[in-house]
């Protein structure tokens, strides 16, 4: 176990921001896993987990361990001739694990190709995109409990998937660290998903008419590609907030005032988008200091000139939650996990 001091994580947060962690782990096995904790316990050091980084706003230096899990490795069960489990360890990137399971032609995550992050933080918030949530596909996760250091099995029920939601970001928040998930893919006969988005256009543009599962992970990479911000280029966090869920009531009024206001219904609620709202209090594309707002995605808030803080960072996405707030009365969510 090697434990560094005054770390630097500006390499390991996809904003960019320049924060260091007074200690900063990196773990390849559990035992390194239970070794790295039992440190922590003794010393009573806060701890942090970190997977690839790209959900998370550091507003300060961290003044714990920060522990970054690259626990790796994947297996297989073939359950029948139609359904097949696929158990990828905390540390595999999700892309690549997307990808490993398109070439065994496994199919049920093309649609979520090419979100950033690691397979054990895919959990955390239900990761989704293009009509699907990794709630859809997931069995179940191994999770090492952090007050016993025992390990517990989490089904789907137990995780309570909600949007972007799970009980690992509610009363679940730092009790637990998912050191391996398990989803349950198809084998043959798969579900095609292109109702969502660009994907029927952007397959129309490749000459696809009768999509596979990889021609579907394909469309869905190049329209990220196209209307995304490269953290790389960049540095983002991917949607800073979440779409809010309003009661009808509530929608009915801005809706009398803002007529043309798009809606999806979801279940007792009403779904606007974020971005939109966003948009009609002139963000998009507007900067104060280092900070932004993306010019083709207002719901992005940029690291524009590579230097911002993560106190700047949040407090334009105060100003933003402030005048949504003003112009529709409707209280946005920051989905990105700050620090
Ligand atoms: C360009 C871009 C596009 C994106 N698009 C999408 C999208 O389409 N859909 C979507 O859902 N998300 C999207 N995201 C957000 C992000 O990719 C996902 O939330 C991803 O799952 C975060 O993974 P990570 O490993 O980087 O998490 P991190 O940022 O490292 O961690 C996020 C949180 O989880 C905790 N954590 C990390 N690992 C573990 C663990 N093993 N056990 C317990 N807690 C842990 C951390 O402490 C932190 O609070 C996007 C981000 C970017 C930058």
């Amino acid at each position: 176990m090697t434990i560094l001091e005054n770390f630097s994580l500006k390499n390991h947060n996809t904003f960019g921001v320049d924060v260091s962690a007074k200690y900063f782990a990196e773990v390849s096995s559990f035992e390194e896993l239970r070794e790295t904790l039992n440190y922590s316990k003794s010393q009573a050091l806060p701890t942090l987990f970190l997977g690839g980084g790209s959900n998370i706003l550091f507003t300060k230096d961290y003044e714990g361990l920060v522990i970054q899990l690259n626990l790796k490795g994947i297996s297989e069960e073939v359950l029948n001739e139609e359904e097949v489990l696929v158990t990828a360890k905390a540390g595999e990137n999700w892309h690549e694990f997307v990808q490993y399971c398109l070439a065994k032609n496994y199919g049920g995550l093309e649609n979520l190709s090419l979100i950033p992050g690691n397979v054990g933080t895919s959990p955390m918030q239900n990761i989704g995109a293009y009509g699907t949530e990794i709630k859809d596909t997931f069995d179940s996760c191994q999770v090492l409990n952090l007050e016993t250091l025992e390990m517990e099995e989490f089904d789907r029920e137990k995780c309570r998937f909600g949007y972007r939601d799970s009980i690992f970001k509610q009363e679940g928040r730092g009790k637990y660290v998912i050191v391996e998930v398990t989803f349950k893919l198809t084998i043959k006969d798969h579900v095609i998903k292109t109702e969502y988005g660009a994907i029927q256009n952007e397959l129309k543009k490749m000459g696809v008419q009768n999509p596979t599962i990889q021609d579907v992970s394909k469309a869905v990479i190049h329209i990220r590609q196209s209307k995304l911000p490269d953290p790389k280029v960049i540095g983002n966090a991917g949607s800073f907030f979440k779409n809010p869920s309003i009661p009808l009531s509530q929608f009915l009024e801005v809706q009398k005032q803002h007529p043309e206001i798009p809606h999806y219904p979801n279940g007792d609620l009403v779904k606007v988008p974020a971005g939109w709202l966003i948009e009609q209090c002139g963000w998009k594309g507007r900067q104060i200091g280092n900070v932004a707002s993306h010019e083709l995605q207002a719901l992005v808030i940029v690291n524009k000139t590579g230097s911002a803080t993560g106190k700047e960072i949040f407090d334009f996405s105060a100003m933003i939650i402030d005048s949504v707030k003003e112009k529709f009365g409707i209280e946005l969510e920051r989905e990105v996990n700050i620090i």
